[in-house]
């Protein structure tokens, strides 16, 4: 922990929103300049670009991207000064030349990935503590900082009829209060940002009305937060008959939406629910329109989905590889983000008027999978509890290739024929093994705060033996 998070935490509430905002102010000056309408404006524009438009921007943003990378940028460099010396005279002004660049091999070394033109004490540090417990460092230049915001102000507010100028509160893995902390508040109000900062640590059922009287305190238009805590909202206004709070919309981000967690939320707030895809690498982003579909953006980077090593045909599910376009100081080509994802096959326009391209889905991430012996990787197992109804959450723990361990939170009514449900879908769908059913109080969070919805505890002999 550092020494400015240690003294934070000790202030009394109300300074802790004065160092909150002095932050703020902080971000902001990275964030937003005078340029920041135009560049607004010039990515609402760009949203109904035509497919040549984009061809002749790619034509010339990605040579100048590859170059930069093939002469500037430490590991490329010599990626590509080995393969020379192998005799490999293949050209870098090609994508399909480079090499697929996996995490592991940018969380050991982040630093040999920044050209080494850029000075990283003149830069904004971004850590990422991930999914898995790794972390990384990505650097970023002011122009950089200030170019996705301008995308994020245009596509993940504006298209929502919401700014950064009206109130919005976040629910994050910050820990902007002590977990052990009992009564609220269990947040800060950053007003540099119009941004009530809320912690994820403290979302039970016992907090959620402080939790929504908060939100309507701090008079907040939208809120950002993972689906599962949103949905955990949703639940308890349903169950415990609260008031929800009056919000334009709620924005979601990092987890897949289900189905039946969007019809949840969207009936207990009354408010649209919009769902976004991203990562803090920024090689890929995706927001969903009015109509309901989720639109690529274009400019952040090149877009390839790949199964055993070909890339797969539009509406074919395929890994997630991507060439950030955004940061070219820090640039991650052939990226593997983790995910797994289905583009929808051009052909029927959107009817909100944009052209840009669109996922049909996103199936979660590709180690949100279940392996079985006989080689099938299975997702989206969410189906297994939707129904069930009288469990809150869910995570499925693979300890080997023939067992498992679901952990459940209970809600009223939770007995052994709905565990016994669950043991039997659970075995439909990925067969003849052993599974038990542990009700817990909570389930555990990753580092930042995150549900993850499977947890393997495969070696990497057992995954072998899977054909994996
Ligand atoms: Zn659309």
């Amino acid at each position: 922990m550092s020494l400015a998070l240690e003294v934070y935490r000790r202030l009394p509430a109300s300074m802790q929103g004065i160092a909150a905002t002095l932050r703020g102010y902080q971000l902001r000056r990275w964030r937003y300049g005078p340029e920041t309408d135009r560049l607004v404006a010039e990515a609402r524009e760009r949203e109904r670009w035509s497919e040549s438009e984009w061809s002749d921007w790619y034509a010339t943003q990605l040579p100048m991207l590859l170059d930069r990378a093939a002469t500037r940028v430490p590991w490329y460099r010599e990626h590509w000064a080995e393969r020379r010396r192998r005799g490999d005279r293949a050209s870098w002004s090609y994508l399909e030349n480079w090499p697929i660049l996996e995490k592991d091999v940018l969380r050991a070394t982040p630093e040999r990935f920044l050209a080494d033109d850029c000075d990283p004490r003149r830069m904004f540090v971004e850590r990422t503590s991930g999914t898995t417990g790794k972390s990384t460092t990505l650097w970023w230049s002011r122009a950089t900082v200030r170019e996705w915001y301008a995308l994020f102000e245009a596509r993940c507010r504006n298209w929502y009829g919401v700014s950064r100028h009206d109130h919005w509160a976040i629910i994050g893995g910050q820990l902007v209060t002590p977990v052990s902390r009992q009564r609220p508040p269990f947040w800060v109000w950053n007003s540099a940002l119009n941004q009530l900062y809320m912690s994820a640590w403290h979302l039970s059922a016992r907090n959620i009305p402080a939790y929504l009287g908060a939100l309507e305190r701090h008079r907040i238009r939208y809120l950002f937060a993972y689906s599962s805590a949103i949905y955990t909202l949703a639940e308890a206004i349903r169950e415990q008959g609260l008031r929800p709070p009056r919000l334009d919309v709620l924005v979601t981000n990092a987890e897949p939406v289900h189905a039946h967690q969007r019809e949840v939320i969207e009936a207990a707030f009354n408010a649209p629910l919009r769902e976004t895809y991203g990562m803090s690498e920024i090689v890929t982003t995706a927001t969903e329109c009015e109509a309901g579909r989720l639109h690529i953006w274009p400019e952040v980077g090149v877009v390839e989905l790949i199964e055993e090593g070909h890339a797969v045909m539009d509406g074919e599910v395929g890994d997630l590889v991507c060439t950030g376009l955004v940061n070219q100081d820090m640039p991650l080509i052939r990226y593997r983000v983790g995910d797994r994802a289905v583009r929808r096959p051009a052909g029927v326009p959107c009817s909100c008027g944009r052209t840009m391209p669109e996922f049909s889905s996103i199936e979660g991430r590709s180690d949100d999978l279940v392996l079985t012996r006989d080689g099938r990787r299975i997702g989206q197992l969410q189906a297994v509890f939707q129904t069930v109804g009288t469990v809150s959450e869910a995570q499925i723990i693979q300890e080997s290739l023939d067992e498992f361990r679901i952990l459940v939170t209970p809600r009223p009514g939770f007995d052994d024929s709905a565990r016994a449900l669950i043991i039997a879908r659970f075995r439909d769908r990925v067969g003849d093994v052993a599974v038990s059913v542990e009700p817990v109080e909570l389930i555990p969070r990753t580092a930042n705060g995150k549900l993850r919805y499977v947890v393997s505890r495969l070696t990497p002999e057992q995954r072998a033996l899977a054909g994996s």
